[in-house]
């Protein structure tokens, strides 16, 4: 990671920036380094300075109720401040030549985004896929298919590279292996004890989502694999026996990783799954189909999908990792990735049988975040798994 950041800064390639769920591997086939503002965002929610920030974002006009990411980001821009001047030594966030955005995740990003494009006087090119589908068909992905061909001759412009199809279908061949490998990861927690939490994930998944596409991301992924699988065989694991499985639902609660982490442990409950960290899974990417694949593999993500299509996922999820109860995050400041919003918490209980609960927080701006009340709501929660699971 601190390679990537430091060849950010070095500019020695044009600098794309992108959506976490974007089409980075398009961008690096052009030659761009690619730079992701949310996880700027999530490095000042982690590192607790979101909330130094978000009032500037505010004084200039950005309701404190939207996006925190968007916020504080814009916030410290406007501060000219950023943690990977303490942390990397970069004498700022680097500055894009091109912006791209897919607003497959929500529409916060489009405003964001754009608001960069003016600031740097920078193109800004914008994925807009269908939303809310039960499924996926040719005709969608047909039509985002189009929408990344468009994006080419802007791409060739900036970054003075013609499209090179064996270049995108080499980029997208190593961001399929990245992922394949973050999956099993993932999978590793189906072991009991599991050897890694959703905490240890929201931490890991860093290189799936910055550097997916380049060869460092299949290293590190290899590498943790492997030690994950020994932890599994030696039977090393995050509690020593877990008394319940827990699934987080929703964005983490960047600025309390540790504290949650630390408080599931003390309560001997393991969170083994997460829609977040499966995020970063496309299993549809396929370098012999560069752009169907790319445009599939990015409109069926689970934040883009139906109520219909998540409710399913949610169930293969909690049968697949032997989920006790499911913990729904109300992220104040994130509807799209807050499903308990239209009741599918209850619809799930109802359905699997499964307890769930809401805890109410904030993925960066703590002031939506009440510890005390959250732990004495999680510990109540273990607790009635627990009964929940000798009566059944
Ligand atoms: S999905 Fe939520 S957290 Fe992510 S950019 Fe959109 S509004 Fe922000």
């Amino acid at each position: 990671m601190r390679d990537y950041f430091l060849r950010l800064g070095e500019k020695k390639a044009p600098v794309a920036w992108c959506t976490s769920v974007g089409p980075a591997e398009l961008l690096r086939a052009f030659g761009f380094e690619v730079y992701f503002p949310e996880n700027h965002g999530a490095l000042l929610g982690a590192t607790r300075t979101a909330g130094d920030y978000i009032p500037a974002a505010m004084k200039y006009g950005f309701s404190g109720h939207i996006c925190s990411y968007t916020t504080s980001d814009i916030g410290a821009y406007l501060s000219n401040d950023t943690p990977l001047k303490k942390h990397y030594g970069l004498e700022s966030i680097p500055q894009p030549d091109l912006i791209v955005y897919n607003t497959n995740q929500c529409r916060e990003v489009e405003d964001w985004f754009s608001f960069y494009g003016k600031e740097f006087n920078c193109p800004v090119v914008g994925i807009h896929p269908p939303r809310y589908l039960d499924e996926v068909t040719k005709d969608e992905v047909a039509l985002v298919v189009q929408q990344f061909r468009k994006m080419i001759p802007t791409c060739e412009a900036v970054s003075g590279v013609s499209f090179d199809m064996d270049r995108f279908k080499d980029v997208l061949r190593m961001s399929a292996e990245a992922t394949g490998l973050w999956q099993q990861v993932l999978k590793t927690a189906k072991a009991s004890p599991p050897p890694i939490s959703f905490f240890d994930g929201t931490i890991h998944m860093g290189p799936i989502v910055v550097l997916r596409g380049t060869p460092e991301a299949i290293e590190y992924y290899k590498a943790l694999l492997a030690e994950l699988e020994e932890n599994v065989q030696k039977g090393i694991g995050i509690v020593e026996q877990e008394a319940c499985r827990i699934f987080w639902d929703g964005m983490p609660i960047w600025g309390k990783l540790r504290a949650l982490s630390e408080l599931f442990i003390q309560n001997h409950a393991a969170v083994v799954a997460s829609t977040y960290c499966n995020s970063w899974i496309f299993e549809d990417f396929d370098e012999n189909k560069p752009f169907e694949s790319s445009a599939l593999a990015y409109t069926r993500i689970f934040i883009n999908r139906s109520e219909k299509a998540k409710m399913e996922m949610l169930k293969d999820w909690i049968e697949e990792y032997r989920i006790d109860g499911v913990i729904f995050h109300d992220s104040k400041t994130c509807f799209n990735n807050s499903n308990n919003r239209f009741g599918l918490h209850l619809r799930l209980k109802e359905e699997t049988g499964i307890p769930t609960m809401v805890v109410e927080g904030d993925l960066c701006d703590l002031r939506f975040f009440s510890e005390g009340q959250t732990i004495t709501k999680i510990e109540t929660f273990i607790e009635q798994i627990e009964s929940h699971k000798e009566l059944v």
